[in-house]
C-alpha cells in the first residue's frame, strides 16, 4: 500500500492559529513578543528563508526586527549588533540567519547570543542542557519534526530511529530529541559503513543529507515511517533527500518536498518565540 502523507502545511497551518491566540493572550498582559532577524550577506535562499520568517511573524502578530549587514562586516560588527539585541527588552528571540560568510565564525556569533534569548536553540549551552535532558529551547527543524510525528499519532518509544546527517542543526538535535523520546536512535553520516544495512532497519528514517534522492526504496524497511528533512533545488524544481516515487509504495508515512518539515521549521520558530517571550515575562515578574 502507498505511504500516507505526513502534512507539514496543514500542521504547520494549525500551530501557527495556536501561536497566534497564544500571542494575542500575552499581549493582554502588556507584552508583545518579538523577533530579531540578523541576515549577513546577499545569499538568495537565505534572503527567501529570512523574508519567509518575518511573513509568518506579522501573520501571528508576533514583532519582527530586521538587521540586514553587507557580506564584508566585521564580526565585531556583528557582535556588537548581537550584544545590544541581548539588552533589548522588546526582543525575545535572536536569530542570526545561517551559513554566515566565510570571514565570520559561526561558533563566537551564537554563542554570543544570550542563551534565554537563542530562539534556534543553537547555542552550546543549550545544546547542553538538551543532551542532559534539561529545558533548553529546542532547534525548529527537530521540534517540528517531533510535533509532525506525534501529530499523527505515530509512536516514538521503543522504536528504532535512524537518523542519516549529523549537523548541529538538524541530524544531531532529532537524535536527541527521538532519544529523550525513548527511541533507539542510530546516526549515520559520510563515514557510515553500508548504510542501507543500518537504514533497512530503521522503524522511523530521518534523512538529512541534503543530496537529492539519496535514499531510494531498497534501502527502506517495508512500513517504515520516513521524514525527508532535504530542501535540493534542481533545474527541475525543489527535490528532497528521498526517491519520492520509490520510497513512497514502501514506506507507511512519507513527507513531501516541498510542504513536509520545511513549513514546520517556520512554526516552530513562532512556537520558541512565543515561549521565550514567556518566560521573560516570569523572570520579570520574579523581579518585582
Ligand atoms: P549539512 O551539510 O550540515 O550536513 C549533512 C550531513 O549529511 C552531514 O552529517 C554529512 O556527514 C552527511 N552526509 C553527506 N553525504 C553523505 C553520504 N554520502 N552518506 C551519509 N551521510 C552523508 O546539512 P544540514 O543538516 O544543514 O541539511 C541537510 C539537508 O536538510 C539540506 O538539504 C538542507 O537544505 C535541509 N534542511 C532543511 C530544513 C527544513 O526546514 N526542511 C532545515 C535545515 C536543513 P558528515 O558529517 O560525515 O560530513
Amino acid at each position: 500500500m502507498a505511504a500516507a502523507i505526513l502534512d507539514g502545511k496543514l500542521v504547520a497551518a494549525e500551530v501557527r492559529e495556536a501561536v497566534k491566540a497564544g500571542v494575542e493572550r500575552l499581549k493582554e498582559k502588556g507584552v508583545v513578543p518579538g523577533l530579531a532577524v540578523v541576515l549577513v550577506g546577499h545569499d538568495p535562499a537565505s534572503q527567501i528563508y529570512v523574508r519567509q520568517k518575518e511573513k509568518a511573524c506579522a501573520a501571528v502578530g508576533i514583532a519582527s526586527f530586521s538587521y540586514s549587514l553587507p557580506a564584508d562586516v566585521s564580526e565585531e560588527e556583528l557582535l556588537t549588533l548581537v550584544r545590544r539585541l541581548n539588552f533589548d527588552p522588546k526582543v525575545h528571540g535572536i536569530l542570526v540567519q545561517l551559513p554566515l560568510p566565510e570571514h565570520l565564525d559561526p561558533l563566537r556569533v551564537i554563542t554570543a547570543i544570550d542563551p534565554t534569548k537563542d530562539v534556534d536553540g543553537f547555542h552550546p549551552l543549550n545544546i547542553g542542557y538538551l543532551s542532559s535532558g534539561l529545558e533548553a529551547p529546542e532547534p525548529c527543524t527537530p521540534k517540528g519534526i517531533i510535533h509532525l510525528l506525534d501529530r499523527y499519532g505515530i509512536e516514538i518509544a521503543g522504536k528504532r530511529a535512524v537518523v542519516v546527517g549529523r549537523s548541529g542543526i538538524v541530524g544531531r538535535p532529532v537524535a536527541q530529541l527521538l532519544l529523550a523520546r525513548d527511541a533507539t536512535v542510530t546516526v549515520c553520516h559520510s563515514k557510515t559503513v553500508d548504510i542501507a544495512a543500518v537504514t533497512r532497519m530503521a522503524d522511523i528514517l530521518v534523512v538529512a543529507v541534503g543530496r537529492p534522492r539519496f535514499i531510494t526504496a531498497d534501502m527502506v524497511k517495508p512500513e517504515a515511517v520516513v521524514v525527508d528533512v532535504g530542501i535540493n533545488r534542481l533545474p527541475e524544481g525543489l527535490v528532497g533527500d528521498v526517491d519520492y516515487e520509490g520510497v513512497h509504495e514502501v514506506a507507511s508515512y512519507l513527507t513531501p518536498v516541498p510542504g513536509g518539515v520545511g513549513p514546520l521549521t517556520i512554526a516552530m520558530l513562532l512556537v520558541n518565540t512565543l515561549e521565550l517571550a514567556r518566560g521573560a515575562q516570569v523572570k520579570d515578574a520574579q523581579k518585582c
